[in-house]
């Protein structure tokens, strides 16, 4: 039976991505020798890790305006420390919009002070916060572009003098964005990327060195960009299907094309969301992100015929977040506009026999 993959990371990949991984776990490029067992300074791996930093770039065209792509590991939540590391001299400021920012903020007060420029703690981050004055003399402006959690998206970006430090790890390569906007971007791989263990950081080189502290080297991004992204063993696994990804998001169309997908199965969703008196959205409407779609049954003891429904259509993945509750739809790159037709199907059906 066919699976609707909806969660919320790891998450579902491009079917091809997998068998080609796959294969190359068996067998990478006819060696004879698997991907996991050759070393990362070989010809072919090297070759991997310097088109997955090309791709990363040209999708997001950052192309030779002065970044530099990395594939490191520590998940999003070491990105936390290691931008305040490399970046905070006295104060950066923060928009607290929810738990993921809030542990961004914990980590940046080891190293200075943290203005919250703006937070949405008030309703449990269901909104983005707006008219939020950006003070003067951050170190950086540190936000959240998607709120995996609560299915907030900013739509529109602060604007500031200082460096902007956006963690993407659930809506990067989801949607056009003027990316030089952004002085450092960074996203963990496990949603639109690939497998969990590889962090993508973007980082515009002319922010870096202006610390006066001594940075430890695996937390030192020009550490990291002289040598290639080969500093110490990268996940060669997580960097390679990355790699593929990419790869498949290029053929696609890029970015452009993936986002009109991306936002027909958001319209397909939010409109059944909003017309079926079964269900609740969560999120404000015009904070709405196109990636996750958190929404609530209006009457609770229908719980158990939708999750039975829900198992008979094959959808996996549907439960909130244990701080919010209810559903939770992620919607990632790879996830089919069928998908979501199937789950939206499912929903009409409640609404039949509600
Ligand atoms: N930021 C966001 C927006 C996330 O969704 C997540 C995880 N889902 C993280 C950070 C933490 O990522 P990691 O587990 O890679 O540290």
């Amino acid at each position: 039976m066919k699976k609707h993959n909806f969660s919320a990371g790891p998450c579902i990949l491009p079917k091809e991505v997998i068998i080609k991984a796959s294969e190359a776990v068996m067998d990478f490029n006819g060696s004879g020798l698997s991907l996991i067992e050759i070393s990362h300074r070989s010809k072919d791996f090297v070759a991997v890790m310097e088109n997955a930093r090309s791709l990363a770039l040209e999708l997001l065209d950052l192309k030779d305006k002065g970044y530099k792509a990395l594939f490191l590991q520590g998940g999003a939540s070491l990105e936390f420390l290691r931008v305040a590391n490399n970046l905070m001299e006295t104060k950066a400021g923060y928009l607290n919009t929810g738990t993921w920012s809030d542990k961004a903020i914990k980590e940046a007060k080891l190293y200075g002070e943290v203005v919250e420029v703006g937070s949405s703690k008030d309703e449990n981050y269901k909104y983005i916060p707006k008219g939020y004055a950006v003070p003067k003399g951050l170190d950086y402006l540190h936000i959240t572009s998607n709120n995996t959690i609560y299915g907030t998206q900013f739509k529109k970006f602060p604007v500031t003098d200082a460096p902007l430090v956006c963690d993407m790890s659930s809506d990067i390569f989801s949607r056009q964005l003027d990316f030089s906007k952004f002085d450092l971007i960074y996203a963990g791989a496990q949603k639109n990327m690939g497998p969990a263990g590889a962090t993508l950081v973007v980082v515009k080189e002319e922010i870096l060195g202006k610390v006066s502290r001594t940075i430890p080297s695996m937390l030192d991004y020009q550490v990291h960009i002289s040598k290639d992204s080969m500093f110490n063993t990268p996940s060669v696994f997580a960097v390679y299907t990355s790699m593929l990804t990419l790869e498949w998001l290029k053929k696609l169309g890029g970015i452009a094309a993936i986002e009109e997908i991306n936002e027909k199965k958001a319209r397909l969703l939010y409109s059944e969301i909003d017309l079926n008196p079964v269900f609740k959205g969560y999120a404000n409407t015009e904070d709405r992100s196109i990636m996750n779609a958190t929404f609530n049954l209006t009457n609770e003891s229908l719980k158990s015929t939708f999750e039975s429904l829900l198992k008979e259509a094959g959808i996996n993945g549907l439960n909130g977040h244990r701080s919010v509750g209810g559903y939770r739809a992620s919607m990632y790159n790879a996830l089919s506009l069928e998908s979501v037709g199937v789950l939206v199907d499912v929903m009409s059906e409640m609404e039949r026999k509600g």
